[in-house]
């Protein structure tokens, strides 16, 4: 099988210098990465907010989310490393893309899920790619706990992002969002649930911008304190990072774990961040800070992408624009700025949230010209 030379084949092969992967590494991939930067154009205008908004659309990776750019590194490095079986506790987007790149290597794939927490669409996913699924009477927290104690002695790798891979992966992001913009955004907002995400985020601004990075404090695993990138800057300077968390689920604003995380945006259930010393590194680091938003606004803002932009996204997603857009209201993001938030996954993951807020307008009518016509001229009155 070849491939015309310089077409796309994942983010492991473009990245293959930025990332812990040698000649021997066999590459379990899915072509993921690569997601359009798109700008938001009738939001910004219609809510009176004076910025460029890019979205970044994470939702369409392989599996629906971002979590496939940490997926190819951490299965890719678990095979190389001889394992047969891979483990996670998730929410579900995490189970959904383990499932498939286990599949995609010819691996067990074991996911631990809160019962009755998780969407239909991420389920599906899971079983679909014929991952084991074991369901436990707790929360994210639970699985992640009862994953870290089954690991110390079962034959499987954890692929959460506990496992350093998996944040080398995400890193990515950052970089094409350089690529895209020709420079790093003033601001970057997402939302944040065990925190790897962000802390990713940052470690990929941080190597595209040689020039500001610190290594003792920029949280890189593979870093010694001799940058190896410092002789292809990507940017020349980096964004101020801005956290978004449910209002049930904030550990960050309330500065310690939360202990039952209640939220609609199930991917950002969790009380436990296992990434909370990264992320607070990235927001210090940055000049950044966190914030919170109830499920209504949460829901709402989802709708709002949806209905006024074509875009639809995950509730946790939509926290992310919910955020810029407040902070910019409030002057907190400077008008003028260059935003970029992160769309993390896929509307369809879960469209019981979706129908739920049944606020389509729906008419049933009988099955003749006529009455179509007419419901659609008293719909356009
Ligand atoms: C995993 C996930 C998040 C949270 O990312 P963290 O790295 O856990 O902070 C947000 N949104 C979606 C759709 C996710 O799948």
């Amino acid at each position: 099988m070849s491939a015309a030379s310089g077409a796309y084949r994942g983010l492991l092969d473009k990245y293959r210098h930025r990332l812990p992967i040698s000649e021997s590494t066999p590459i379990v991939n899915l072509y993921e990465g690569n997601t359009p930067l798109l700008p938001l154009e009738n939001i910004p205008r219609e809510s009176r907010v004076d910025a460029d908004i890019w979205v970044k659309l994470e939702g369409l990776n392989p599996t629906g989310s971002f979590k496939d750019r940490g997926m190819t590194m951490a299965v890719s490095r678990a095979l190389e490393e001889g394992s047969r079986a891979i483990i996670c506790a998730s929410t579900g987007n995490t189970s959904a893309s383990a499932a498939a790149y286990a599949a995609r290597a010819g691996m067990r794939a074991f996911v631990l899920i809160p019962d009755g927490k998780i969407s239909l669409g991420k389920l599906a996913q899971a079983m679909m790619h014929g991952a084991t699924i074991i369901k436990i009477d707790g929360n994210f927290d639970d699985g992640m706990r009862l994953v870290r104690e089954v690991a110390e002695e079962a034959p499987v790798t954890i692929v959460n992002s506990i496992n350093p891979y998996r944040l080398q992966g995400q890193k990515t992001v950052a970089f094409e969002v350089v690529e895209s913009l020709g420079r790093a955004p003033d601001f970057h907002c997402l939302p944040v649930g065990n925190a790897g995400n962000i802390s990713a985020h940052w470690i990929g601004y941080s190597e595209a911008c040689p020039g500001e990075r610190n290594c003792v404090t920029a949280s890189c695993n593979f870093c010694d304190g001799s940058c190896p990138y410092a002789s292809e800057p990507l940017a020349d300077s980096r964004p101020v990072m801005v956290g978004y968390q449910a209002t049930g689920a904030a550990p960050f604003l309330r500065g310690h774990p939360v202990e039952n995380p209640e939220t609609v945006a199930t991917a950002i259930r969790i009380g436990n961040p296992q990434s909370w010393d990264l992320a607070l590194a990235a927001s210090a680091e940055s000049g950044g800070w966190f914030d919170e938003f109830d499920d209504a606004e949460i829901l709402a803002t989802q709708k709002l992408l949806a209905e006024k932009e074509g875009i639809f996204c995950e509730p946790a997603s939509a926290v992310a624009v919910s955020g810029a857009l407040r902070d910019l209201k409030s002057g907190k993001i400077p008008a003028g700025s260059t935003v970029v938030c992160t769309l993390t996954g896929h509307g369809l993951k879960d469209s019981d949230a979706a129908i739920a807020q049944d606020s389509a307008p729906m008419l049933t009518v009988k099955a003749n010209r006529d009455a179509v016509r007419n419901a659609i001229a008293g719909a356009l009155e």
